[in-house]
């Protein structure tokens, strides 16, 4: 199973709007980080974690032809608002891309995207609109998707809770400030982990700070732990230089063999 970062910046990206930091003016290609995506592939299967703003500039980079289903973490706009650029896969397949969600992530999704959920709105006669079908999963109620395994693990995330998940040798967390108990001993086991982590020092009252991303990767003890969601205010070659063994930085792009 292979495990490809799409994009590993917090929700302004980096470069950020009008921002002349280190990081924002580097010039090392890893401290460009696009809005959250992932992408787990097997045996030329693949779910797509998230569509954030920047999904086709995402795919094209990874020469991405098809995807076989795509996993909310949760219905935060970074994470949701490049929906529409699933759009390709349905026209060119022509049967409706899979997608699964917490049930407070699919009554957003219904609510904000209903001219592709709402199967009463069909586009004009000539055009297209992405087809999608919509499932409910629950927390750690494993399910099959494309083929994977996975087991829903809920973290807490500020007033919302977010679903990352389990496939086998793989963990994935994004936007979580905390691993409940539960979620925490799902994770056992793993060798490959993914955290999001902010920035260091300052907590932050939603998100894992670097510093508290850790203490959470020796809790779950897996071989290696990938830092994603990342701000502005670390770059790649800080984090890389104060990270302990065990734990790297990823960046936009970065493939892992899990
Ligand atoms: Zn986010
Ligand atoms: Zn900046
Ligand atoms: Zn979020």
């Amino acid at each position: 199973m292979k495990l490809r970062f799409l994009g590993t910046g917090t929700s302004f990206g980096i470069p950020v709007i009008g921002c002349d930091c280190g990081t924002c003016t580097s010039s090392d290609p890893r401290d460009r980080r696009m809005r959250h995506g992932a992408l787990v592939e097997e045996d030329g299967r693949r779910l797509l974690v998230d569509t954030p703003p920047e999904l086709r500039l995402q795919l094209v980079a990874a020469r991405v032809s098809s995807v076989d289903a795509i996993w909310f973490t949760h219905c935060h706009a970074d994470h949701i608002h490049g929906l529409d650029d699933v759009r390709v896969f349905s026209e060119h397949s022509r049967c409706d891309m899979q997608v699964y969600a917490s049930p407070e992530c699919t009554a957003t999704l219904r609510e904000r995207f209903a001219y592709i959920f709402d199967t009463r709105i069909r586009p004009l006669a000539g055009t297209s609109k992405p087809e999608a079908r919509l499932t409910t999963v629950h927390e750690y109620q494993p399910v099959q998707i494309a083929g994977f395994d996975v087991l829903p693990l809920p973290v807490p995330h500020g007033l919302m809770e977010v679903y990352g998940f389990r496939i086998g040798a793989l963990g994935y967390i994004t936007d979580g400030k905390s691993l409940p108990p539960r979620t925490l001993e799902a994770l056992r086991g793993v060798r490959v982990l993914v955290l999001n982590a902010l920035w260091f020092g300052r907590p932050h009252p939603t998100h894992f700070s670097v510093e508290e991303a850790v203490e959470a990767a020796r809790a779950v003890g897996a071989e290696r732990t990938y830092l994603t969601h990342m701000s502005h205010r670390v770059s790649h070659a800080e984090l890389n230089a104060r990270l302990p063994e065990g734990v790297y930085a990823a960046y936009d792009g970065l493939e892992v063999e899990v």
